[in-house]
């Protein structure tokens, strides 16, 4: 394979840019992976110990991202090698240098991502007059804020949860993750009459087998505190979480939390993944044989990148939550009843159902 080349296959990707501005110290990289159904959409990330490699494989999973939610917009991904918490100066500097770097790439519409956020999009809108996850004056949607991810997470497992034999008026919650996504997803799910009966951070594990009161386990983390300070239940170590007696699991923390060692320990009949990648392929394999209902990262999670895509379209917040309603709910369906036809896990038909929308779309291009 020709060097530059390595990750050339049939879907993309489409370009790879390397960025070097020597004055501002700007050094990036853009992967604007396929672009049949759309301009990408795929966030921006600032870390030191970014790759080329890890660049595409996030590129590649928004472009299968994005098909499988059914959007106009093809995959993307852009780093910027550098520590995210430098001076508030230097930072703007950087961000706008970047923007300034892909005003021509106009196939790619940066978002926030792990290092950056809503006010380095707003940088980058007022260099190039194009980004998502805006500050709301600018029209952004807070999706953070609102729980978008965590709302579709909700639908997601509304859809599942018949299939794995679970009513939602009373069932039983473990989230591990009680951030931006967990505490929203535990928040709608009691809406619809579920109960959190155990939650983790990065600190620990707290486990309450008559219910948490979510709001309250909110304020407490808004006000710096951990799950551990809520002041009733069990107080457990951070990865007791994956023992939590319960009938629906929420990873919503890091990738890798359960792996082939750790999956026999999983008690609920349904996972939705929150987080990205937190279940290896062979323990979402494991657990796949045991009976549990797995459903996807992409699949489970798309609410955030739904809700960017409404905001590009100019669309408010309580249109954004019906189509993240409507698109999450198709989708699940639609992979689930794939899943079970098939005999295969959730994520081989999900992902045979991204491929094959990306491919479709590709057919309507000029070859
Ligand atoms: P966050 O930082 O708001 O929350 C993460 C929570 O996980 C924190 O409470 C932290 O203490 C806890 N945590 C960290 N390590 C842990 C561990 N080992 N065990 C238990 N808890 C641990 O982050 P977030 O925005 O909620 O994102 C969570 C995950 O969801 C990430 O993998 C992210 O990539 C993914 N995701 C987020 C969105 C979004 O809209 N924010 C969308 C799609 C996917």
């Amino acid at each position: 394979m020709q060097e530059g080349f390595r990750f050339a296959d049939e879907l993309g990707p489409a370009k790879v840019i390397h960025i070097h501005e020597p004055r501002t110290g700007l050094k990036a990289i853009l992967v604007v992976d396929n672009v049949a159904a759309g301009p990408s959409i795929g966030g921006v990330r600032m870390a030191v110990d970014v790759s080329l490699e890890e660049c595409f494989r996030l590129a590649r999973a928004m472009t299968l991202k994005n098909a499988a939610a059914g959007l106009a917009h093809g995959g993307g991904k852009a780093v910027i090698f550098g520590d995210p918490g430098m001076a508030a100066h230097a930072k703007e500097r950087v961000i706008r240098a970047f923007g300034r770097a892909i005003d021509q790439i106009a196939d790619y519409i940066p978002g926030p991502d792990m290092g950056t956020n809503e006010r380095c999009m707003a940088w980058v809108l007022d260099e190039i007059g194009r980004a998502v996850g805006l500050p709301p004056e600018l029209g952004g949607i807070p999706l953070d804020q609102i729980g978008a991810t965590g709302f579709g997470l909700a639908a997601a497992i509304d859809v599942a949860r018949e299939m794995a034999g679970i009513e939602l008026e009373g069932a039983r919650v473990a989230v591990q993750g009680f951030g931006s996504v967990g505490k929203h997803a535990a928040r709608y799910l009691a809406q619809r009459g579920a109960v959190l009966v155990a939650a983790s951070d990065s600190k620990g594990t707290l486990q309450v087998a008559d219910g948490i009161d979510i709001q309250r386990l909110m304020e407490i983390k808004a006000g710096g505190g951990a799950v551990a300070d809520y002041p009733r239940g069990d107080k457990l170590d951070r990865d007791a979480i994956i023992d939590a007696e319960c009938d629906i699991w929420i990873p919503a923390a890091r990738p890798d939390v359960v792996n082939e060692d750790n999956a026999g320990r999983i008690k609920a009949r349904l996972i939705a993944e929150g987080a990205n990648i937190p279940l290896t392929l062979e323990a979402e394999v494991a657990l796949y044989q045991r009976g549990v209902l797995c459903i996807p990262d992409f699949i489970a999670n798309a609410g955030g990148v739904i809700c960017a895509a409404e905001e590009y379209r100019g669309v408010n917040q309580s249109l954004a939550f019906q189509t993240i309603e409507d698109r999450i709910r198709t989708n699940v369906a639609a992979v689930l009843e794939i899943a079970q036809r098939q005999q295969q896990t959730p994520r081989k038909a999900a992902i045979a159902m991204a491929r094959s929308r990306v491919e479709r779309a590709m057919g309507y291009r000029r070859s």
